[in-house]
């Protein structure tokens, strides 16, 4: 990505600052409404950046190479969002179990060519897939359920369902509502098209 010059927000949390960005992440659990990205580290509905890229030294009094801001333009730190709602896409039609978060970036933001490194973030909506991920059962999803690892779309017969009762943790869209935003997208988005 080819990095523009970093901007500031004036390093407030405004509702009218915010830069809208969208992004692909597992959902860890709904009802903290915590993620974990696609490398892994986990992080709550509105949350701060952290830089890991620091290195203390033997007598472990002194930070060094960590950013002082948050991001930093040099560094690799922040919260990643995509600016395009289609290429957020693109990656999360490739990742089954995870989720499309538009998310509101506030605070230190480095824009990238195609996206946004930024201090804070908000996911504003959770995205859903509209239909069962039921081998064609192609009816309205009802709730999410997880399924060894992720999260899965079931409609109400097969989140209800017997077989379904080993699913460790399940929560219907109505439910979820309460905590975040949704909004369904169409299975077949893209091959619209
Ligand atoms: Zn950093
Ligand atoms: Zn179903």
């Amino acid at each position: 990505m080819i990095s523009k010059s970093p901007y500031y927000v004036n390093g407030e949390v405004k509702e009218e600052d915010n830069i809208l960005g969208f992004k692909v992440a597992y959902l860890d659990k709904p009802l903290e409404l915590s993620f974990t990205s696609l490398k892994g580290t986990q992080y709550s509905y509105v949350d701060f950046a952290k830089c890991l890229n620091y290195k203390q030294d033997k007598a472990n009094t002194s930070i060094s190479s960590t950013c002082r801001e948050k991001p930093e333009y040099f560094c690799t730190c922040g919260f990643y969002s995509y600016k395009n709602f289609e290429h957020a896409y693109k990656e999360y039609i490739s990742r089954p179990g995870t989720f499309l978060l538009t998310v509101a970036n506030f605070g230190k933001i480095i824009e990238h060519e195609f996206g946004y490194r930024s201090e804070i973030q908000e996911v504003k909506y959770l995205h859903y897939r509209e239909f069962c991920s039921k081998y064609i059962c192609n009816k309205k999803t009802f709730g999410l359920a997880l399924h060894t690892s992720s999260y899965g779309e079931l409609c109400e017969k097969h989140y209800n369902c017997g077989k379904n009762q080993n699913f460790k943790d399940k929560i219907t869209l109505d439910d979820l509502q309460q905590q975040i935003m949704l909004e369904a997208i169409d299975n077949n988005f893209l091959l619209s098209k």
